[in-house]
Order: structure tokens, then sequence, then C-alpha cells
């Protein structure tokens, strides 16, 4: 069967695919923290990890492109949408192996459900990203990162550094568990950003911390989030657009371009963090890559830096 504007055959990726519902023609804008992005061709709820195997052994032998999403909170889509099947990560399961450690599906959020559960056994190590919207998978992907606790904010805290291990279905297909060197984990860096590898699985281990010291470093997370970065409901956003420039920041830098605040259609460079573009309402893609071109342009040009994306760009612009 051909599908709308496109002469790409999914029969053969339904058959397959058997019992599994598959949803055609899904807008993937609620699916992301932008809030932005325009229809899937093909969409796949998956919440098992049988799901995804089947799913990406179909897709590689049919040669039918295929994206995994988590939470869409470090992604911008494309108003043109994706050609080809998303496979929405949403394996759920979170059990404790033991006093320290917990193993959760690569679905499950982290800052609403894997965080409560840690700390509500008294677990430190996950606590630092309270209020950072990830799933396990998307964690993994970026090696998610905030600072450590004040006053000091010493230094950057790594999910890296609470892994222990994980379950992944290689790009040859292969169920594989691996440790955390096999991520070769950076800065906004894991080896996923060059492998086509799928995580299924996680453990990590945690540290016995005092409630009063997890719920202080929560609610200083929580407020430092506050006064810097947007609230969601009211201003859709991907967190910060362009990559640390180490020593500088690269949302200073557009700021003394007096780009800070500046709107183009319905996106606007933030009004209170210049390193973040934010949804004003009915913003497209292509006006939030026309931002990022102008504050690419202007910091080059009167400053001499180059800003390089952090986030992903998805599908067809
Ligand atoms: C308001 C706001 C604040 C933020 N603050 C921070 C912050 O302080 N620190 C920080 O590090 N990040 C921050 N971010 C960015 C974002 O939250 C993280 O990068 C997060 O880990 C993305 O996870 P996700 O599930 O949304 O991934 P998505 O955006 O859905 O996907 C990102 C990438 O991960 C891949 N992926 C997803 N699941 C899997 C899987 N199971 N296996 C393999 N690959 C997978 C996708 O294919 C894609 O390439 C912020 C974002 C927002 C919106």
């Amino acid at each position: 069967m051909a599908d709308h504007g496109n002469d790409r055959d999914y029969t053969g990726l339904e058959n397959r695919l058997g019992a599994v519902r598959i949803e055609r023609d899904v807008m993937l804008a609620p699916m992301t923290t932008f809030r932005i992005g325009g229809p899937a061709d093909r969409l796949l709820r998956a919440r098992t990890a049988e799901q995804v195997v089947a799913a990406v052994s179909a897709c590689r032998e049919l040669d039918i492109p295929f994206f995994v999403l988590g939470r869409g909170a470090n992604i911008l889509v494309g108003d043109r949408g994706f050609r080809g099947l998303i496979i929405r990560c949403e394996i759920g399961g979170i059990a404790f192996a033991d006093d320290v450690r917990v193993v959760a599906g690569s679905g499950v959020d982290t800052y609403h459900d894997l965080i409560d559960a840690t700390v509500a056994r008294g677990l430190g190590g996950l606590h630092h990203y309270v209020g950072i919207p990830s799933t396990v998978g998307g964690a993994l992907w970026q090696n998610l990162h905030f600072l450590s606790p004040p006053p000091e904010r010493a230094r950057t805290c790594f999910i890296a550094e609470v892994l222990e291990s994980a379950v992944v279905l290689t790009e040859e297909g292969e169920l594989s568990t691996v440790d955390p060197a096999y991520f070769r984990f950076g800065y906004d860096y894991s080896i996923l950003h060059d492998r086509r590898d799928i995580v299924l699985e996680a453990t990590f281990r945690l540290e016995p911390m005092p409630a009063e010291d997890l719920r202080y470093t929560i609610r200083e997370n929580l407020r430092w989030r506050d006064d810097r970065h947007p609230d969601l409901w009211l201003y859709p956003c991907a967190g910060s657009i362009f990559k640390k420039i180490e020593g500088i920041g690269a949302g200073r830098l557009i700021d003394e371009c007096g780009l800070k605040g500046h709107v183009l259609g319905n996106a606007q460079i933030f009004h209170r963090h210049a390193n973040i573009i934010v949804n004003l309402g009915g913003a497209t893609a292509a006006e939030v890559r026309s931002l990022m071109d102008l504050a690419q342009r202007t910091v080059a040009t009167k400053l001499g830096y180059v800003l390089e994306p952090e986030i992903l760009m998805v599908g067809e612009f």
C-alpha cells in the first residue's frame, strides 16, 4: 500500500509485527518537550524489549528507516515529520536487585518514576537529575548530567557514574550485556551517538544516603531549575540548544550579542537563558532552525566562536 506523499510500502512491516499495534500518520509534536514536529508514517509504542527487537529486525530486513524515541526532550523534529517507523521506547519496570542496585527498563521516566522509587528507598545517585525530562535510554545516550550539590556545586555529576551495566540490542542485532566502558561516556556523549545500539534495560548501583541529604539536594536542584529554566507547560523547549563551550558558556555568548529574548515567528531565544529556545505556542521547526542559524551566525561574526547544536535534528524539515 502506497502512503500519502511518499511511496514507501509498510505492508510487510505491519504483517511482520502481526498483533502489535502500529499507528499511522501520528503527529510527533505531542511526544516531544518542544511540542514541535510533523507526522510519523508509522509509530510503535514498544512496551517490551521483545517488541523493540522484533520491530528493529523487521525494519532492517525491509530497509525501513526507524528512530528510537524516548521522552523527546533532546530533539527537534522537522515540520514534515518522519518517513519510516518511530519506535517510542516505553519499556517499563523498576526492580531492586539488592540493597543498592536497581534495574530499570529503558523507557522508564527517570524524573518521575526512577528517582521517586530510589529516593523512597534512601538511595542516592540518580537524585541529582531531578527535574530533567528523560527516559533511561535517552539518559544513557546523552550521559545525563547536572551540577553536584550546593553550596559548592563543585563539579558535574554524570549518570555514567552510577551505571553498572546495561542490556543492549547491538546494531549487529545481538542482545548483549555491556559495562559502562562500552559506552565511552563523555560530556553529552556516549557511543550510542555513533552506533545504532538500542538500550533495553539498565542496572544502576546507588548509595544509601540520609533522607535529609537527598531532600536537600532535590529541593535545591529544583529551585535552581525554577530560577533559570522555562516551565515546560508554559514554554515547551528541549533544554540547552548548543553544546557547552568550556569556561565561557554558549548562552553567555548569545546574550553578549544582544539576542536574549529575540523572537522569530512563535519561537523565542528564552528571555531568562539565552542557550534555550522556547516555543511560544504554535512554533515551527523551521522557526527554531532560523533562530539557531541567527545565533550561530551572529556569535561567529561578532565573537569568533562556533556554536554546535546539542539537540538532535530528526526527520524532514
Ligand atoms: C527543560 C529541560 C532541561 C534539561 N536539562 C538537562 C540537564 O540539566 N542535563 C542534561 O544532561 N540534559 C538536560 N536536558 C536534555 C534532556 O533532558 C536529556 O538529554 C535526556 O536524557 C533526553 O532523554 P529522552 O528520553 O527525552 O531522549 P530523546 O530526546 O527522546 O532522544 C534523544 C536521543 O536518545 C536516543 N534514545 C532514546 N532512547 C534510547 C534507547 N532506549 N536506546 C538508545 N538510544 C535511545 C534517541 O534515539 C535520540 O537519539 C534538558 C531538557 C529539557 C527539556
